[in-house]
């Protein structure tokens, strides 16, 4: 029942997605398959399901999550997560795990021999520091091996200055900074400015951090990710797509976005050569928007924030105002978004009271409200 009330209430957007997609392959740029400490786990066919309703072509780059039985090195998640990429049919780029404290280089050799296509670090989960010797054995294999290193930039994490100084150390690896380096973004946009493969992941909550990455990085350095089974592909592929089009990206460069960039990398192709940014530092807001990106920034904080697990029931007080911002009888010219992210946020509070799985049902039409507030077109006097 809680499925079909999120297909009901996403179905506008979705319809909206479909105009913007473009044509061309997507690479969803980081997935997990298995287990997690947390309760969470996602199978192979649910994977695969999900890629399938951005198009039967959809690939992925999958890794372990927080396994409880990833002792030692990880070898057995890192076996399974092989083993599924072979089973996939060639639409899953299978990523190793390491724990830098575990063998990570003779489990990361172990794994490209057995045909791993990325390494994955988790600083917070794994507890590490990238001034660690074995952080630079970890780059040297990925040099060697001419593979990517996706490594969490996300929440929980401090300053990220040594993360950097190590990317500049070794410029021929490509890194993907998850989670729209939201952990440090400033400093990675400056500091990393002329690292010539450093990308950043789209898997966020919040269309507010996606618009401002797009006014600090080049556009060709941006790559859609889902994080599935945290977030769900379609939202996160709309969230991309339409922070992508307020950017002014012309199809043929929200193709990059899509998948273009993130499979170069993965089949070592080069980069497209990146532009300027394409969002202005300091831009105009619409205050009636302002506020309702404000209250679903509470309700998704206050949602998530003491979890695992998350609890969908706490942020409903906000979520209760950011409804009451949309209910606006002189909303200016904003008042067709937010008829929508009123439609979202109504779909929401239903899902969160309806039986099924609130958590990961309501949290992306949270999102999906986010979203439209943080990039809906105003009219600027
Ligand atoms: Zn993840």
């Amino acid at each position: 029942m809680s499925a079909a009330l999120f297909e009901e209430v996403f179905a506008p957007f979705a319809a909206e997605l479909e105009e913007l997609a473009p044509a061309g392959t997507v690479v969803d740029a980081h997935t997990h398959l298995g287990l997690d400490e947390d309760g969470r786990s996602l199978a192979l066919p649910d994977l695969l399901a999900a890629l399938d309703q951005l198009g039967a072509q959809t690939r992925a780059c999958v890794f372990p999550l927080h396994d409880p039985e990833r002792q030692p090195a990880y070898r057995l998640p890192n076996d399974r997560v092989l083993e599924w990429a072979r089973e996939s049919g060639g639409r899953l780029y299978p990523y190793c795990r390491l724990d830098p404290r575990e063998e990570p280089v003779e489990e990361a050799k172990r794994c490209l021999k057995l045909g791993a296509r990325g390494i994955k670090l988790h600083p917070r989960a794994q507890a590490f520091g990238f001034g660690d010797p074995a952080a630079d054995a970890i780059f040297e294999v990925a040099r060697d091996a001419g593979v990517p290193i996706l490594i969490h930039t996300g929440r929980g994490m401090g300053k990220m200055d040594s993360l950097a100084e190590l990317a500049l150390r070794y410029p021929e690896v490509p890194l993907v900074l998850a989670h729209a380096a939201i952990a440090d973004m400033g400093m990675f946009a400056m500091r990393l400015a002329d690292h010539p493969t450093v990308v950043y992941d789209t898997a966020c909550f919040s269309g507010v951090d996606l618009v401002e990455l797009f006014a600090r990085v080049p556009a060709e350095r941006i790559v859609f990710a889902s994080d599935i089974p945290y977030g769900r592909t379609l939202p996160s592929l709309y969230l991309a797509m339409r922070v992508a089009a307020y950017a002014g990206l012309e199809e043929r460069e929200r193709a990059l976005v899509a998948g273009g960039t993130m499979s170069a990398i993965v089949e070592g192709r080069p980069l497209a050569a990146p532009t300027a940014p394409r969002v202005p530092q300091v831009r105009p807001v619409s205050g009636r928007l302002t506020r309702v990106s404000a209250y679903v920034a509470m309700a998704l904080g206050a949602m998530v924030g003491a979890g695992p697990p998350i609890d969908p029931t706490r942020g409903l007080g906000a979520l209760g105002l950011a409804r009451a911002a949309c209910r606006d009888p002189d909303p200016g010219s904003v008042g067709a978004a937010l008829e929508r992210i009123e439609a979202a946020l109504a779909g929401a509070e239903r899902l969160i009271s309806a039986d099924g799985d609130p958590a990961t049902l309501a949290l992306p039409l949270m999102m999906t409200a986010g979203t439209i507030a943080a990039t809906a077109p105003i009219a600027v006097p």
